[in-house]
């Protein structure tokens, strides 16, 4: 499907609808809107338009639709398979939803709140904890990525083990289709079995299929009491032990199981903000968790209880219980500053993968042993979320090397990981997507019958192919 560039006539018509001060057209004002998190992938475009209503956003996509002009949908910019980012073409705008930014309604006694697409993750879980409850997707990148982006990713993060991936967490849905009709179904229902479910569509579409303006977000019981500890251990056997004990003994006040390799950890403390080593001699692999309890007193006590067993047992080899919300903070700055560390280390080709627990030590053995292959002394990051089969395999660079040269394998190294996770029962997209990095992968793995109906589900959706053009299919 042909998209054209648009005119100087469309750039002011389409500046008209947000007003001057919200359309960006100087290279300096759209710089940060054209370059993602990780420096991968850059784009062009005409204008940055940012809307402060579902209805402005209507306006811009039926004038786009007519002139079939592109149209690439921004949340945070914080996306990491380069969804948010227009081609090098000049024939798609970007539409930031940064100014839909209103929580609309908490309601704490009935479970749910509404709020617009442009309210950043941490706000949210802000709001819900000043009401008493709790928002639980947890992700690094909170303080800036948005609930649009959580629910066009279908956002996992650190909480997927107790409570879902950000679908789990939608109630209702608000979004412009192509054409700008406004669907809505800000619904608190949680039972609504009637016909094909729109919402759960637009759940993970990544802007390719509408525009989401709002949703409904479920709230959880706030736990009055989360017992955190780090656990040093010596084989990735051990780890996939001590989960299974974790798991039988704790059940589903496990609320978050997350696991680094030694590599992972030298790295966030070299560089990150937290300095201090936390074992005096660095284990092989450390697992972070917590346990999250309804009853005063009970967390602390039933994950000491589980450490001693895994130490008793020869799983663990050491572990370090928090004793204070301060220090509960410091460990998991630690597991979320990995990401952020690599950068000081030179290039870093990533693989965000799930393969089902049971082979998860035998994936890394062999995924180590063909970087190795492929590329001697290049460096395996290796960490993620243990709990629900999503493991980081990030691979940094030999050291010293040059790291053009090294980027310029990624297709390469990635193919050949993303073989061996299929091999292993796996995906190649546990959680950020497909976006426009691993597109021409999904073409070629995904059966005829699957490409089929996404295809068509997008045709229903956008005839005009307008929306986020050359993302996913
Ligand atoms: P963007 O990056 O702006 O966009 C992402 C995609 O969603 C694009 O395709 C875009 O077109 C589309 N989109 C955005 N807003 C809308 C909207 N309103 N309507 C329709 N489409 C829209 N992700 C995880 O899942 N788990 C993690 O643990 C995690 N950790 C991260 C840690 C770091 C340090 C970083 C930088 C990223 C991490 N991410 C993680 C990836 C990222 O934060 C998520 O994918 C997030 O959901 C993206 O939200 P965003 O608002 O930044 O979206």
């Amino acid at each position: 499907m042909s998209l054209t560039e648009p005119t100087q006539a469309d750039i002011e018509a389409l500046s008209k609808i947000v007003g001057a001060a919200h359309s960006l057209t100087s290279q300096a004002d759209q710089a940060r809107y054209l370059t993602e998190w990780r420096g991968r992938y850059t784009g062009r475009t005409a204008v940055v338009l940012k809307p402060n209503s579902t209805a402005e956003v209507a306006a811009i996509l039926t004038y786009c639709n007519t002139k079939r002009i592109g149209v690439v949908p921004q949340g945070g910019n914080t996306g990491l398979v380069g969804g948010q980012i227009p081609s090098e073409s000049g024939t798609e705008i970007i539409v930031s939803l940064e100014r839909l930014n209103r929580i609309r309604s908490v309601d704490a006694e009935a479970g749910h709140m509404v709020v617009d697409a442009g309210v950043t993750l941490k706000a949210v879980q802000n709001s819900a904890d000043d009401a008493g409850r709790l928002f639980p997707l947890s992700v690094a990148s909170e303080g800036s990525c948005q609930i649009g982006g959580n629910i066009a990713t279908n956002a996992g993060g650190t909480g997927v083990l107790a409570y879902g991936s950000m679908r789990s967490q939608i109630l209702g849905l608000e979004a412009v289709l192509a054409d700008g009709r406004i669907w809505s179904n800000l619904s608190a229902l949680k039972k609504d079995n009637t016909g094909y479910d729109i919402r759960d569509l637009l759940i993970g579409s990544e802007g390719t299929l509408a525009i989401i303006t709002a949703a409904t977000l479920r709230l959880v019981a706030k736990p009055v009491e989360i017992a955190t500890a780090l656990v040093a251990l010596d084989t990735l056997n051990d780890v996939a032990k001590l989960f299974r004990l974790a798991d039988t003994r704790l059940g589903a006040s496990l609320t978050a199981f997350e696991f680094m390799s030694a590599r992972s950890v030298d790295f966030a403390t070299q560089h990150g903000p937290i300095k201090l080593a936390p074992f005096a001699t660095r284990p092989p692999w450390t697992v972070l968790l917590d346990v999250s309890a309804h009853e005063d007193g009970r967390a602390g006590q039933a994950l000491e209880s589980a450490l001693e067993a895994a130490t008793q047992d020869g799983i663990a080899t050491a572990a370090v219980l928090a004793t204070s919300t301060t220090q509960a903070q410091s460990l998991w700055a630690l597991r979320d500053s990995i990401s952020e560390a690599q950068k000081p280390e030179g290039g870093s080709i990533k693989h965000d993968v799930s393969v089902p627990i049971a082979a998860q030590p035998e994936f890394v053995r062999q995924a180590g042993q063909l970087i190795e292959r492929l590329c001697p002394g290049a460096r395996p990051v290796v960490f993620g979320h243990f709990g629900d089969g999503n493991i980081h395999y990030n691979v940094s660079q030999p050291k010293g090397a040059d790291k053009t040269a090294f980027l310029a394998r990624w297709d390469e190294i990635s193919n050949a990981v993303h073989k061996l996770v299929l091999e292993c029962g796996g995906s190649i997209s546990a959680e950020h997507g497909i976006g426009q990095m691993k597109r021409d992968e999904l073409a070629r793995i995904k059966s005829p019958v699957d490409i089929a109906i996404m295809r068509a589900i997008k045709t229903a959706f956008d005839p005009h192919g307008i929306l986020n053009p050359g993302k996913v299919l």
